[in-house]
């Protein structure tokens, strides 16, 4: 799966890749259905897992073949833990698992504050000892960026040193306020969209992404 890092959005790194652009295209399609829509965001972050991962530590490991014994490699996945920003980014969590089945997963539930307006999370559960693990963060659209940045606020205020973020699409607004709060983490989108509109949704993008792969449009 081919990925570069963007010229000018340095903390970013986006897919390029025909299949997986294919694939966007159908998620954008408003005549994509819950079930498709979700086999597609299914498909999407299976692939973007293997590059989100590439970097990863792996171990040396002997295998005995049915002819002889070979070294070989294990990527110790339970240090790999998976942290899905509720409601969209359960979405994806099928997806990467089909990946990489052993990783650990975590949850952060976060709602605005009616008063401040910032995100403050009702739900935050990680497995222990997260200063050895490698977090990747899994929310399908990055828009103003307010809850991702907040969800790797939490992951670090838990003690949490190697973070990622996954998403699917992304706005520039969002990429730059990760990359102001949170310098020290790769975002990786399966494509970079236009703007944000008044209403905080992303252009052209794919509409809200929770509601059309929950079924609660
Ligand atoms: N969340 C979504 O689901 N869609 C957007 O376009 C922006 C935020």
């Amino acid at each position: 799966m081919s990925a570069r890092r963007h010229p000018e959005l340095g903390n970013l790194i986006v897919f390029d890749h025909p299949l997986l652009a294919h694939k966007i295209t159908l998620l954008r399609d408003t005549e994509t259905g819950k079930k498709l829509f979700k086999e597609l965001v299914d498909e999407v972050s299976m692939l973007m897992t293997y590059e989100v991962t590439a970097d990863m530590p792996s171990e040396p490991r002997e295998v005995e073949t049915p002819l002889e014994r070979t070294s070989g490699v294990r990527v110790p996945g339970q240090r790999i833990t998976l942290v899905p920003v509720l409601r969209a980014g359960l979405g994806m969590v099928e997806g990467v698992m089909r990946a990489l089945p052993t990783m650990r997963v975590g949850h952060i539930g976060l709602q605005r504050q009616h008063d401040t307006l910032e995100p403050v999370d009702y739900y935050f559960k990680i497995p222990p000892r997260p200063e050895e693990r490698y977090f990747i963060v899994t929310d399908p659209m990055l828009a103003t960026g307010g809850s991702a940045s907040a969800a790797i606020a939490y992951l670090k205020r838990a003690g949490a040193r190697s973070i990622r973020l996954m998403c699917i699409v992304a706005a520039p607004e969002g990429v730059r306020r990760l990359a102001g709060d949170h310098p020290d983490v790769t975002v990786y989108t399966a494509v970079l969209d236009r703007e944000l509109n008044e209403h905080g949704y992303i252009l052209p993008g794919l509409g809200d992404a929770g509601d059309r792969l929950f079924g609660t449009v």
